[in-house]
């Protein structure tokens, strides 16, 4: 493949690239359920039963037979069904079954007829309403068949999979051993929260919200700390990184200044694939390998750092962690209600918030200053506005296209 270390390349192009390389880790262990929570399924998962695993009531009411039904006439009640404890008894011609829902439908009985479409008449019971077959009659299998494929290989497991497994009896899981994640922060201005801040110092953002976001996903991280602008230094941190992780992600020095070297180390100590994209924030991100791991060099600027974490690095680990093909995000076209800069050349993600206006029509605002430093505008936000790269200002009215976040930004 050509190696693309100048010009711009597009968002796409980057993507088919990076994912085009790698392929899904391998190794596996298996996992009691309480312990799988945001894991991954190394292999296919089959029922091992039916769900229903038995006929029984949909409601609390009366099992009878359509024989047994002449207009008109009471049916006496003959036993009880309750879920877990089933009519065993004889079900003389004529009568009905009291049963609850849950209980299974004793033999015989072609229908459930509902509590309020009963009138109580002593012992027995007179139908108000017009009776189905099979109504209120929950199937054996209806959900799940006994050797019916449950999960697909490559399934996040969360919590509709987790409680999916425990109704079918499962108590542990396949899955992949979760992915190693090495962080550093770079730059000789960057202080760690709690410490008093030098003159021309500011405290480190990215490498906590990068940690979080590992977090969220499952990672293994491996926290490095802040690494100085020093080649030594740097040289160090990529080689302890290397050794021990998957996946390193580094912040900062990506751009073309004069204490930005991490594209440098990169081209030092593996292979540089692409360091610029034509997207907005986030044009100077560095994607390579090095000898274990793939390499991450996330732009400095906290905006750009997880913008591209977000729409870069997130599909990288889900590949690596052999997610089934993540689907494209979702995407709308909306009214702007705001003004929009825009310069063509890039495309730009542009924090907005999308909410309904007062006729009920859903349309996109900005969160204000998109600069790169804006930090607070993620929080405000829970969109993106993505404009097309050729496209300049947008006037109030105007349509555009909004990527409502996922889960990564909640919580
Ligand atoms: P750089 O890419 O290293 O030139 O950094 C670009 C800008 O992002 C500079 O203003 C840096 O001070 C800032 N920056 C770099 N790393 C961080 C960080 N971890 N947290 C917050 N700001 C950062
Ligand atoms: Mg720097």
């Amino acid at each position: 493949m050509e190696v693309l270390t100048s010009g711009l390349i597009s968002l796409d192009e980057a993507l088919n690239t990076m994912l085009g390389r790698m392929t899904p880790l391998q190794e596996s262990e298996i996992l009691p359920l309480p312990q799988a929570q945001g894991r991954i399924t190394a292999s296919t998962v089959i029922s091992p039963m039916d769900v229903p695993p038995f006929d029984n009531s949909a409601m609390d009411g009366y099992a009878i037979r359509l024989a047994d039904l002449t207009s008109g006439t009471a049916l006496p009640v003959a036993g009880k069904a309750f879920a877990g404890v089933p009519f065993t008894g004889e079900w003389p011609a004529g009568s009905c079954i009291r049963i609850m829902t849950g209980a299974p439908i004793p033999a015989g009985c072609d229908a459930v007829v509902m509590q309020e479409q009963t009138e109580q008449q002593g012992d027995a019971i007179r139908i108000t309403a017009e009776v189905r077959p099979g109504q209120n009659i929950r199937r054996t299998g209806e959900d799940i068949r006994q050797g019916n494929e449950v999960l697909r290989a490559g399934t996040r497991l969360g919590a509709a999979e987790l409680p999916l497994l425990a109704s079918l009896g499962i108590a542990s899981v396949n899955v992949l051993r979760p992915l190693r994640v090495a962080i550093f922060s770079t730059g000789d201005e960057l202080q760690s929260p709690g410490r008093p801040l030098a003159a021309g110092q500011i405290y480190d953002t990215n490498r906590f919200a990068v940690h979080l976001m590992l977090n969220k996903l499952g990672c293994e991280v491996i926290d490095l700390g802040i690494i100085r602008d020093d080649r030594e230094a740097l040289r160090a941190a990529f080689t302890k990184a290397d050794a021990c992780a998957d996946v390193v992600i580094s912040s900062g020095g990506v751009s073309v200044g004069e204490a930005d070297y991490t594209k440098e180390m990169l081209e030092e100590l593996g292979e540089v694939t692409f360091w610029k994209l034509a997207i907005k924030p986030g044009k100077p991100f560095a994607f390579g390998r090095l000898q274990n791991s793939w390499f991450c060099g996330l732009p400095g600027n906290p905006v750009s750092a997880m913008l591209t974490f977000y729409q870069l690095v997130q599909p990288l680990l889900a590949k690596l962690t052999g997610q089934n093909e993540p689907a494209l995000p979702p995407r709308q076209r909306v009214r702007s209600a705001s003004m929009l800069k825009k310069s063509p050349g890039r495309l730009d993600f542009q924090r907005g918030i999308l909410q309904r206006n007062a006729e009920g029509k859903l349309e996109v605002s900005t969160t204000g200053h998109q600069g790169s430093h804006i930090f607070s505008s993620w929080h405000q936000a829970n969109c993106f506005i993505v404009l097309e790269r050729e496209r300049g200002n947008v006037q109030p009215g105007e349509w555009v296209e909004v990527e409502p976040f996922n889960a990564l930004l909640e919580g």
